[in-house]
C-alpha cells in the first residue's frame, strides 16, 4: 500500500456538492472552513471519518475502474431518489460500515469521545 496523504487544504474545487471529506486514490481531502478542518485524529468521530475514507482508498486499489463504477452506482442511487453519497450506495455502505464499526469500538473504550488527547 502506498502512503495515504491527509490533506487539509480543502475539497478540490472540481468536486460538486458539500463534503466532509473526499478521497481520490491515496489522497484524502478534508473540508476546511475558515480555520477549522474536518481532519481530527484526536476525537472518536474524527478517527471514524478517517476510517471511512481509508475504505475508499482501498476501493481505489481494488479496481482501476473504481471511479467510473462509483459514478455509475451514485447515478443509480440518485435515479431511485436516494442520496448518492449515502448508505444506499454500495461503496458508501462499505465505508459507513467500517467507520461505524471503528466508532463503536472507540466509543466503548473512550467514553468522553477523546481517543488520543
Ligand atoms: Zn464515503
Amino acid at each position: 500500500m502506498n502512503a495515504v496523504l491527509l490533506d487539509e487544504d480543502g475539497i478540490p474545487l472540481y468536486v460538486p456538492g458539500e463534503h466532509t471529506a473526499y478521497t481520490e486514490g491515496y489522497h484524502i481531502y478534508f473540508n476546511t472552513k475558515g480555520n477549522t478542518t474536518t481532519l481530527d485524529q484526536h476525537s472518536v468521530s474524527g478517527i471514524a471519518l478517517i476510517a471511512h475514507e481509508l475504505v475508499h482508498t482501498r476501493q481505489y486499489q481494488r479496481s482501476i475502474g473504481f471511479p467510473v463504477a462509483y459514478l455509475a452506482e451514485a447515478g443509480r442511487v440518485r435515479a431511485n431518489g436516494g442520496d448518492p453519497g449515502g448508505y444506499g450506495n454500495k461503496f458508501e455502505k462499505e465505508a459507513y460500515d467500517e467507520g461505524g464499526r471503528i466508532e463503536a469500538e472507540l466509543r466503548a473504550k473512550y467514553k468522553d469521545g477523546v481517543a488520543c488527547p
